[in-house]
C-alpha cells in the first residue's frame, strides 16, 4: 500500500530537536512562501482549524497558517524544491526541512448524489479521514452559548461542507479514501444535536455504514450521552475508539470559554470516562484539552493524572486562535508553556503504559495537532 500513501518523501532531520521544532511551529505558525504547496489548508469547521499539514522529521503535524499569529511568525517555509522538500527558516537562518503531504486523490471525486467528496470528509494529518457528521450544534446558536474557539458554522456558511452527511455518503467516501489514498483510520466528530444522546446515535449509524463498506478503524467524538448504554451501542456499531473532549479543565475557564458546554459538569465527564473505558478498552478512550486558554500547566497536569488513572489518553494540544471566532485575537500558548505540560505529561503516560500508537483510531493516534507523541518517545 505504500505507493498509495498521499505523502511526499520524508525530509532530512532538522537542526532543532523534533519536539522543539514542532512546538515552535505550532505555537508561532508559519508563513508559507508557496501557499499552494501540499494539501489544501483547513479553514473553519469543528475543532482546531486554519492549519496546514507539514511533515517534520517524518512526523506529519498540523501547523497554523491562516491565523494572525502565523502572519507575524518568525518562521518562513520556502517553496518546495524538486525533491519536494522545503527549507524552514527563522529570521533568515535555516532551522529545518519539511515536506508537504500531497493532495489526496479522493478529493477529485463526487458522490453518486453529486456532492464533492471533500465536502463529506477531508484528509487530516497524513492518513486520517475526518468528518463532522452533523455540522450544526446546539452550542453554536448564540454568542452566549458558543464555544469561543469553535468555527463549526464557518465552513458550512462558506459552502465548503454540507450540514448532514448521510451514512451512505460517508461509506462511499471512506471506501475511496482507503482504496485510493491509503487512509488508515477515521475520525467522526459531530456538533451536538438537541437530543439526549448528544450525537451518539448518528455516530453509531454512520460507523455502521462505513464498516459495512470498508474495514477502517473509527473514532467517534461526542459529548457524554445522557445514558452510558450508548457506549455499548456505539462499540457494537463499529466505533473502535471514543473521544469526549473536555477542552478546558477549571470551572472558571470552562464557564468563560465554553459557556454552553460547561453545563455538562466535569463530574459527568469523569463518570462517562469511567463507564466508557471498560467498553472500548484502556487507551481507546481519549479527551482533547486545549492548552493556552487560561488553565495553568498544574491544573491541566492534575486533570491528566486523574484521566490517566482511569485509562483515558489526555491529548493536550496548543490552542489555535481561528479567524472569525471570538478568540481570534487570543494569543497562542508559547513553546515554553507547551513544554511545561508535554514534558511531565509524556513521563506520566510512559509510567502508565499509555501510548498514542496503541490507540486504534482518532486524534491521539494521529497526533498531528500536538507535539505530544514526539515527547512520548523515550529520551
Ligand atoms: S489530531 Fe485530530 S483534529 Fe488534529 S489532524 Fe489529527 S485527526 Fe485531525
Amino acid at each position: 500500500m505504500s505507493d498509495l500513501q498521499p505523502t511526499a518523501p520524508d525530509p532530512r532531520p532538522s537542526a532543532l530537536p523534533t519536539e522543539q521544532l514542532i512546538n515552535e511551529l505550532q505555537s508561532f505558525g508559519v508563513r508559507l512562501l508557496d501557499p499552494s504547496a501540499g494539501v489544501q489548508s483547513r479553514r473553519g469547521g469543528a475543532g482546531p482549524s486554519d492549519h496546514k499539514a507539514l511533515t517534520v522529521d517524518g512526523r506529519t503535524v498540523m501547523v497554523p497558517v491562516h491565523t494572525a499569529t502565523a502572519f507575524d511568525s518568525p518562521y518562513v517555509v520556502r517553496k518546495p524544491g524538486p525533491d519536494g522538500l522545503s527549507t524552514v527558516e527563522r529570521d533568515g537562518v535555516r532551522v529545518g526541512r519539511v515536506a508537504f503531504p500531497l493532495q489526496p486523490r479522493f478529493y477529485k471525486m463526487q458522490t453518486f448524489d453529486g456532492v464533492p467528496y471533500s465536502q463529506i470528509a477531508v484528509l487530516h494529518g497524513r492518513d486520517v479521514l475526518a468528518t463532522t457528521v452533523l455540522q450544526t450544534c446546539i452550542r453554536y446558536q448564540s454568542r452566549t452559548k458558543t464555544c469561543q474557539f469553535c468555527a463549526i458554522g464557518q465552513s458550512l456558511a462558506a459552502g465548503r461542507t454540507v450540514a448532514r452527511k448521510t451514512p451512505e455518503q460517508l461509506a462511499e467516501v471512506a471506501r475511496a479514501a482507503v482504496l485510493l489514498d491509503g487512509v488508515k483510520h477515521m475520525v467522526m466528530t459531530t456538533g451536538t444535536p438537541a437530543t439526549s444522546d448528544r450525537g451518539a446515535a448518528i455516530l453509531a449509524e454512520s460507523a455502521f455504514a462505513v464498516k459495512a463498506a470498508i474495514d477502517l478503524p473509527i473514532q467517534g467524538q461526542c459529548e457524554p450521552p445522557d445514558d452510558d448504554v450508548w457506549f455499548g451501542r456505539m462499540k457494537a456499531a463499529g466505533i473502535d475508539a471514543l473521544g469526549m473532549h473536555l477542552e478546558s479543565v477549571t470551572p472558571a475557564v470552562r464557564g468563560r470559554i465554553m459557556p454552553g458546554k460547561a453545563s455538562v459538569p466535569m463530574e459527568r465527564y469523569m463518570q462517562a470516562f469511567a463507564a466508557a473505558v471498560p467498553v472500548f478498552g484502556r487507551g481507546q478512550v481519549s479527551t482533547y484539552i486545549l492548552a493556552g486558554l487560561g488553565d495553568t500547566p498544574e491544573a491541566i497536569l492534575s486533570t491528566c493524572e486523574t484521566l490517566v488513572g482511569l485509562g483515558v489518553y489526555p491529548f493536550v494540544v496548543p490552542f489555535v486562535p481561528i479567524s472569525g471566532t471570538p478568540l481570534e485575537s487570543h494569543p497562542a500558548p508559547t513553546p515554553a508553556f507547551m513544554h511545561a505540560i508535554l514534558g511531565p505529561l509524556s513521563a506520566m503516560l510512559r509510567r502508565a503504559g499509555l501510548r498514542s500508537g496503541d490507540a486504534k483510531a482518532g486524534c491521539a493516534k494521529c497526533g498531528a495537532c500536538s507535539a505530544l507523541s514526539s515527547y512520548e518517545r523515550p529520551a
